[in-house]
């Protein structure tokens, strides 16, 4: 049996969403910029995307831009705002628990002379909104907290941070890749000033992806050369992967309620099974404030590598951390910053079920893990160890 539980990973491209982009490779294939009949066909099907994404959001559509995906969404919305707005202040505000998107902008930004300020994360996950309000000084330009985590799926007070943002004129940007489709978003209600998302983690195409940015901000260019995207992204537009992601925005919100409840229904019985029936686990991050799609548990004495190595033999796809830092051996930053020990963190495997997930690949998954983990343990000194004691 095959099975696919890394949905935070990447997602495959749902059949409506390929038949939706299918004409506009071959037959309807004019540069939406071109004046003739098939670059306004081509036009109108990117119009008609851009009303989805905003829809979506309750954002205008001249509020979205196209972006290749939501690392470089990520990447704008940072380095946009920090270099148009650096005359106000030098000082941002993230936390520790970000993507890479959002950290390695922030650490270039340092290099060139700006002061980011890392917020700590309660053990859940969850930012620490005494310490946001602590943090904000005078020079204080962004605040940048993502709208759910990758690996351990929570869910930040974002309603509360983008009225901190607002009440002291800071402008407020959210990684929300992981929570498209799963949490419903209104950019005005929640005080939002720019948001990334990215197509491939909501059942559409990979290498495409947004920015919201709200009426009136002005992040810098992100790249010249042409007058697409309102001058601020030029380049020629990917027609056909617009047209998927918003189809498939569309899709996942139309769908939402749904898919949310048959996806939790999985993740909450896989996690009381393992439970119930392995020993030395720890489930990361809080139930509470989660992604309904995530599991994300740490199996004490055993290597993470060496269980989805022996999972992979059996067909299953999970994986530790992140897969963007994945193949390296480092513990993860998510893991550490909630307070769990290394040791623990060391043997954490992500589970992210999918809308097309079945009950019968969850057991096998159950099966299939109860075996590797008790396998792994009788090969483990620091098991025989524990054993002992
Ligand atoms: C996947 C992911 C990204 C990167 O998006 P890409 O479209 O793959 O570049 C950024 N942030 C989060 C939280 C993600 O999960």
């Amino acid at each position: 049996m095959k099975v696919y539980l890394d949905h935070a990973a990447t997602t495959y491209v749902d059949e409506d969403v390929l038949q939706a982009m299918m004409p506009y490779f071959v037959d309807t294939f004019g540069n939406a910029s071109s004046q003739h009949q098939y670059g306004q066909a081509s036009l109108n099907a990117v119009d008609r995307a851009r009303e989805q994404v905003a829809a979506a959001i309750c954002a205008r559509p001249s509020e979205i831009y196209f972006t290749s995906g939501g690392t470089e969404a990520d990447n704008w919305a940072i380095k946009g705002i920090a270099h148009a707005y650096q005359h106000k202040g030098k000082h941002l505000i993230t936390t520790v628990v970000e993507h890479h998107a959002v950290l390695h902008p922030m650490e270039q930004l340092e290099k060139e002379g700006f002061e980011v300020t890392y917020l700590p994360v309660h053990a859940d996950g969850r930012v620490d909104l005494e310490a946001l309000k602590k943090a904000i000084r005078p020079d204080t330009i962004l605040i940048s907290v993502m709208f759910a985590n990758n690996e351990i799926g929570t869910i930040q007070p974002i309603a509360e941070i983008g009225k901190i943002a607002k009440e002291h004129k800071i402008f407020f940007h959210t990684d929300a890749v992981q929570a498209m489709g799963a949490c419903p978003i209104d950019v005005k209600e929640l005080g939002i000033d720019l948001l990334s998302m990215s197509a491939h983690k909501f059942y559409g195409p990979k290498g495409v992806g947004a920015l919201y940015i709200r009426t009136g901000v002005k992040p810098q260019k992100l790249i010249t050369g042409g007058a697409q995207e309102r001058t601020m992204r030029g380049g020629t537009l990917n027609t056909p992967g617009i047209v998927g992601m918003g189809e498939a925005l569309s899709k996942a919100v139309r769908d939402m309620e749904k898919n949310n409840e048959h996806i939790r229904a999985l993740r909450d019985y896989f996690v009381a099974e393992v439970l119930k029936c392995i020993p030395d686990v720890v489930v990361n991050g809080g139930m509470e404030h989660r992604l309904p799609n995530n599991a994300n548990i740490s199996f004490k004495f055993i290597e993470g590598e060496s269980i989805l190595l022996s999972l992979d033999m059996d067909g299953i796809a999970a994986s530790s951390g992140s897969a963007c830092s994945s193949g390296s051996l480092d513990p993860s930053h998510v893991l550490l910053a909630t307070g769990l020990p290394v040791e623990y963190a060391h043997g954490s495997i992500r589970f992210t079920f999918g809308k097309s997930t079945t009950k019968e690949a969850v057991d096998y998954t159950l099966e299939c893990l109860k075996n590797t983990i008790e396998k792994l343990r009788a090969w483990s000194p620091l098991y025989a160890d524990h054993i002992r004691r």
